[in-house]
């Protein structure tokens, strides 16, 4: 029993030296390490284990928990694998023809007017942050945004915007959207597009996401433009579907869309739901989204025929 101790905790101490690189002390030290050992046996055989025994064991039981730490240490260091890649296929189809003139002119009449239809509210900078362009581990990061992410608000787009300008210095109560677009089409604009916003937690699009924090999982976030729906009346529960959003917010839900598609040069199979890009199962919103409504907006924008 005590030499297969012995042996056992021998076993774990090479391990231990070979990991540290050290294979000239493991050498040498194999031999001196061996006859104490060899020589504590001895003891041990004729009956002397006692409370006050001899310390190498102790000592080998320390050096084989300190290992075990490390080992420990270092995968909780280690940069996460990127989760399985989950397919998209966006329900919006290429469209170069067949325009509906009265939504092309109805559209453009309200991009002449944005500027005023659009406001910007001031979310407390604990919401969002800037993208990043490095992970915890020094790889280099793409920051730019490629990726939109519906949303809905459950709530109103007040309490929506109640919550974003209120301080939240707990990593796990902070959260945002870059645009919130209200029931009668009141586009709310609450973080630059260029900055991060919280829009999601454990997610990923393509198998693609971004590790910001060592202590996180990794999330679209850094990649992401996240515009929320407000949800109407009859869907501020749980239920799985509601009525719908109007016809004004998909109006200003294409406009939105054609703007940033213009500027950051992404194709329109890069808009998804937070529903698709969830890696926790719990996100299925928007709740009743309606992708003919959006087809038709953005065909008649030309956003559909690249
Ligand atoms: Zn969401």
């Amino acid at each position: 029993m005590v030499f297969n101790r012995v042996t056992g905790i021998w076993k774990r101490l090479q391990t231990h030296l070979q990991h540290r690189g050290a294979p000239l002390i493991l050498c040498s030290g194999t031999l001196v390490l061996g006859m104490g050992a060899l020589a504590w046996l001895s003891n041990d055989q004729s009956g002397a284990l006692k409370a006050s025994s001899p310390s190498l064991l102790d000592l080998l039981d320390e050096v084989g928990s300190e290992a075990k730490r490390e080992r420990k240490k270092s995968e909780q260091t280690r940069q996460p694998q990127p989760p399985r890649a989950i397919s998209w296929s966006s329900p919006l189809a290429k469209q170069c023809s067949g325009f509906d003139s009265k939504v092309t002119n109805r559209l453009q009449a309200q991009q002449r007017t944005l500027k005023q239809r659009r406001v910007s509210v001031a979310t407390d900078p604990t919401n969002f942050g800037e993208r990043f362009r490095v992970n915890p581990w020094g790889v280099a990061l793409n920051p730019d945004p490629r990726v939109v992410v519906l949303h809905e608000t459950v709530y109103s787009l007040q309490s929506a915007v109640n919550t974003f300008m209120t301080p939240h210095p707990r990593d796990a109560d902070q959260v945002s959207y870059h645009t919130v677009i209200g029931l009668d089409g009141k586009i709310v604009d609450l973080v630059d597009p260029l900055k991060r916003a919280y829009g999601a937690g454990y997610s990923a699009f393509l198998g693609e996401w971004a590790v910001t924090n060592a202590k996180i999982r990794g999330s679209v976030n850094n990649f992401a433009l996240h515009l929320s729906l407000e949800t109407p009346q009859d869907g501020r529960n749980s239920r799985s579907s509601h009525s719908g959003y109007s016809s004004a917010q998909y109006d200003s839900l294409a406009i939105v869309l054609k703007d940033w598609i213009d500027r950051f040069g992404f194709t329109p199979a890069a808009i998804t739901t937070h529903r698709h890009v969830d890696l926790g199962g719990e996100r299925g919103d928007p709740r009743s989204f309606d992708w003919q409504e959006l087809q038709t907006r953005l065909a008649a924008l030309k956003a559909l025929c690249p």
